[in-house]
């Protein structure tokens, strides 16, 4: 049997580059990981992680932008973050009443990356900002982590019966929490 691998799931706006509230990120240009976020991808690789990001992208499927634009993104934000590596870069392109199986918190796109690549989900994290994606890292086995940037203080409030196994003030210290179990 192939040995599984421990994974690191990112969300994508507000947890690795800056989210404006109620802006539709579609161009490149715009790109911007916050300052922690290459130290933490290095840390995190140094301790063996695979990197996945995860993202709802409901732009799409209200007619903001498109699906190529979103990769067009998508090559930038891979760009901007080597030398780290990501496996695998996934979205779900429709609008919260399309009804679809792939936003999150619903785990699908989790568990086809789990699937496809081994990945021991007991061994891995979720990052983000939103409730849906300390649901979703739940949903799929992992434990996550509430970052407090873009969405994350807002939501904290707003949810008190969510339970991330850690709040965590950037990706870095997220990173730290990983590594060190603290
Ligand atoms: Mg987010
Ligand atoms: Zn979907």
């Amino acid at each position: 049997m192939t040995p599984k691998i421990k994974a690191v799931f990112f969300d994508r706006d507000g947890t690795l580059i800056h989210e404006k509230p109620g802006v539709y990120l579609s161009a490149p240009a715009r790109v911007r990981p916050y300052k922690s976020v290459p130290a933490a991808l290095q840390l995190l690789k140094k301790a063996g992680y695979h990197f996945f990001i995860v993202s709802n992208q409901s732009g799409i499927g209200r007619g903001y932008f498109t699906e190529k634009e979103v990769n067009a993104v998508h090559a930038r934000l891979l760009q901007l973050l080597k030398p780290a590596r990501f496996d695998a870069v996934v979205f779900c392109p429709h609008a919260p009443d399309e009804n679809c199986t792939c936003r999150k918190p619903q785990p699908k796109m989790g568990l086809d990356l789990i699937k496809k690549f081994h990945i021991d989900p007991k061994q891995s994290f979720m990052i983000g900002d939103k409730k849906a994606d300390v649901l979703f890292g739940h949903a799929i086995g992992c434990r996550s982590i509430l970052v407090t940037t873009a969405n994350g203080k807002h939501h904290l409030k707003k949810y008190p019966d969510l339970h991330p196994e850690k709040v965590a003030s950037n990706l870095l210290n997220a990173a730290r929490f990983i590594v060190k179990g603290r």
